[in-house]
């Protein structure tokens, strides 16, 4: 019993002459000057980016009225979907952009089949966007 009593407070003892010391040194530092040459607190230049894909970066949620935008997901000569290492999507925005291409294709927004490789440079016989019928004036 006096042997534990002896040692709380032997270490009680050690520990207030530990922050004595502490302090005494925090307060001549804080007298001194500064060092030119001391290291300068800065954020880590070494620090990786964050890759974001370029849907969440730029928060666009595909949707499937949006077919220009899905369309850049697809192959113009087969209609194949392209997988994630070519678009560089994460997982949950290159699951939302399949879905909304088969659901586009399903409401007729997006075709299911596509021209040909050799039609497709054919001139265009009618520009959809600009539906004005051609005239001699
Ligand atoms: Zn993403």
């Amino acid at each position: 019993m006096k042997m534990a009593l002896f040692k709380s407070f032997f270490a009680r003892q050690m520990l207030s002459t530990h922050q004595a010391v502490l302090s005494t040194i925090r307060t001549q530092s804080s007298n001194l000057k500064p060092d030119p040459d001391a290291p300068v607190e800065m954020e880590n230049p070494f620090k990786k980016e964050l890759k974001q894909c370029i849907l969440c970066k730029l928060n666009i949620d595909p949707d499937y009225k949006n077919y220009r935008l899905l369309s850049q997901f697809q192959s113009p000569y087969t209609g194949r979907i392209y997988p994630r290492h070519i678009t560089g999507l994460c997982k949950r925005k290159q699951m939302q952009v399949e879905q909304e291409i088969t659901k586009a294709q399903d409401l007729a927004y997006m075709p299911y089949t596509y021209k040909h490789k050799i039609f497709l440079k054919d001139p265009k016989l009618f520009d959809p966007e600009n539906p004005v019928r051609s005239h001699r004036f």
